[in-house]
């Protein structure tokens, strides 16, 4: 009976396991089709502004990769990232959103500051990932390297196998400018500012969220905002959803936000508009939040 009840047990998980094996099994094939230039399966950017504090207009944008199945599905990264991780295809499919990004932020050149883009911690321990950016950069001559922000995670430092620190340097050397993702959610946050040449803190969500009805995240932010502007780095806080937050971020002199009040990520003919759209208010008028709230 035992045993009976330990097969229908494990037929009961490997009947749950089934789906997401498949569902990665497509999803691989799919970023292969796509990174192989198939048109019917793409992989676009989407972007979503970050806004500075004070004024409200748009400093720069974070570049957030997007599956477009056959069927014409928008798939958000959860779905097919962390198969093209296991698989060592993020590499090309992060080469391709470092191109796609630099070439936006080209086109976008007079109305954009910087266009950041997330990196995964297979990329950064490849060997040839800073001469790959360095091949980047060689494509788009005349662009000011510090308009490019790499985001790393502190879980993907904590996973790495290469001397980390050395690598981001290396990068630094490009001229690149090094955000630290979704911080404060690792367990070693005040380590990697210790040691690590970065340029912008990202405020993980969870600190930031209710931050106006919490004393403790309030003080939480304050603190890092306190230690990253004595270090030389600028803070973003992410995940900016009620404009009560907001005011609180304000008032603690946070520099840069980024979140839904503002906007969700658009694709690219859409933040385009955005983009002339505040560009136009911006020379009319100063503040222009209305436009951008979303
Ligand atoms: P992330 O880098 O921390 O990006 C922020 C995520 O939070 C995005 O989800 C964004 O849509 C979402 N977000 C922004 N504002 C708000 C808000 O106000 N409220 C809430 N609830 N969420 C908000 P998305 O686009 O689904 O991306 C998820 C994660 O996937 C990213 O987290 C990043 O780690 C990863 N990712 C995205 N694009 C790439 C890429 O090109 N390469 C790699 N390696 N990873 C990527
Ligand atoms: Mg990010
Ligand atoms: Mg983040
Ligand atoms: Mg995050």
């Amino acid at each position: 009976a035992a045993k009976r009840a330990g097969g229908n047990r494990l037929q009961v998980f490997t009947e749950q396991l089934r789906v997401p094996v498949q569902e990665k099994l497509a999803a691989e094939a799919r970023v292969r089709r796509a990174l192989a230039g198939d048109p019917r399966v793409t992989l676009p950017l989407w972007f979503q502004p970050v806004v500075t504090t004070g004024t409200g207009r748009i400093a720069g944008a974070e570049a957030l990769v997007r599956m477009r199945t056959p069927e014409g599905e928008i798939l958000t990264p959860y779905h097919f990232v962390g198969a093209a991780e296991e698989t060592g295809l993020i590499v090309p499919l992060g080469e391709h959103v470092l191109r796609s990004a630099v070439d936006h932020l080209r086109h976008w050149s007079d109305r954009l500051g910087y266009v950041s883009v997330n990196v995964s911690p297979r990329q950064l321990a490849e060997p040839d990932f800073v001469p790959m950016v360095a091949g980047v950069l060689a494509g788009a001559p005349g662009l000011d390297p510090s308009r490019i922000v790499l985001e790393i995670t502190e879980t993907a430092l904590l996973a790495s196998t290469v001397d980390v620190s050395e690598r981001l340097a290396s990068l630094k050397r490009l001229g690149v400018r090094i955000a630290l993702d979704d911080f404060g959610t690792g367990y070693s946050s005040l380590t990697w500012l210790k040691s690590l040449p970065a340029d912008i803190v990202k405020l993980d969500r969870s600190f930031v969220a209710g931050l106006a009805e919490d004393q403790r995240k309030a003080s939480i932010i304050s603190a890092v905002l306190w230690l990253a502007r004595s270090l030389g780095m600028s803070t973003i806080a992410e995940g900016v959803e009620e404009l009560s937050d907001w005011e609180a971020l304000k008032a603690a002199g946070c520099p840069a936000v980024q979140g839904y009040l503002f906007s969700k990520p658009l694709p690219g003919p859409e933040f385009d508009r955005m983009l002339r759209e505040s560009h136009e208010s911006a020379t009319t008028d100063g503040v222009h939040l209305n436009e951008t709230t979303g």
